[in-house]
């Protein structure tokens, strides 16, 4: 599992793009949906327990799949329970806060499920890369955002952060797939094809981000992403495996408030 250990070094070339680690596509469609299937009732209960918020990070260059995984989370998270929260240029109200203000108002409430479509780590990646900001205003960030991160774990928010990692040819497969599709051609960007020039930039910003934000309370977990199914596959898996060991915790509370429900109703009867 590509979970990037606290204080380990981080070199995104150790990591394949393409890795599926020897599961089929067929096997790995199968397993996904057996897995959705799972997260659908245990978010069921998360929702219903409204004890623990999820937050959702993902993060990734033009095309890496962000639009995508939501795209399937969606297909089985509960709509009720689930928001996405994207981020964008700042507006001017934005940028004249604290880089966190935005991403605070966003954050998941009990119970709740939010998708960060880009996130927080914006202010450590595209600003570092352009010189939105010095570095001696970015530089103080990984602080920032570690205990931002902190404050929400220690609030009972679980965080699972996502890169989805794509390779350079892959991306420019995907550029030119988009222009010769006449329904997806919307899409582009013209950007998109600047920010390539910036590959290597990013890919410097996204390791030190990523080694510095890696902590025991909100791990990062590298996704190889030139295979869709496989992405989603091991999206799926992670987000499973985080749930699954809440679930006694939220069963526990739903039957103590069925207990009082019960009591409640018991002592109404006797009144009618
Ligand atoms: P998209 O995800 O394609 O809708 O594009 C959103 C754009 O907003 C990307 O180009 C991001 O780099 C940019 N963006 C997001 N957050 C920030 C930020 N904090 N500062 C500057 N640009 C940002
Ligand atoms: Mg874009």
């Amino acid at each position: 599992m590509p979970t990037i250990k606290p204080g380990s070094k981080f070199k995104l070339k150790e990591f394949d793009p393409s890795d599926s680690c020897g599961i089929s596509e067929d096997e790995a469609r199968t397993k996904t949906e057996e897995y959705a299937e799972r997260i659908s009732e245990l978010q069921e209960l998360m929702f219903a327990a409204g004890q623990t918020p999820l937050l959702i990070v993902l993060q990734g260059r033009d095309t890496s799949g962000k639009d995508g995984t939501i795209r399937h989370l969606l297909r089985f998270m509960n709509a009720a329970a689930t928001r996405i929260a994207p981020f964008k240029v700042p507006t001017p109200i934005e940028i004249g806060h604290d880089f966190l203000w935005r991403l605070h108002q966003q954050t998941p409430m009990k119970g709740e499920t939010v998708i960060f479509n880009r996130s927080h780590y914006e202010d450590v990646l595209v600003v570092r890369v352009h010189d939105i900001a010095p570095k001696e205003v970015w530089s103080k960030r990984y602080e920032h955002i570690n205990n931002f991160e902190k404050l929400l774990t220690d609030s009972g928010t679980t965080i699972l952060k996502f890169f989805l990692h794509i390779s350079k040819e892959e991306q420019e497969q995907r550029l030119l797939e988009r222009e010769q599709d006449p329904v997806k051609a919307w899409k582009l960007s013209v950007g998109d094809w600047k920010e390539r020039e910036f590959w290597d930039d990013y890919t410097e910003a996204y390791e030190d981000a990523v080694e510095k934000c890696a902590t025991d309370v909100a791990p990062w977990h590298v996704i190889p992403a030139n295979r869709k199914w496989y992405r989603n596959y091991l999206i799926t898996k992670t987000i499973l495996e985080t749930l699954e060991p809440l679930e006694e915790q939220w069963k526990a509370k739903l039957e103590s408030l069925s207990v009082q429900m019960r009591a409640e109703v018991a002592e109404y009867r006797k009144t009618i």
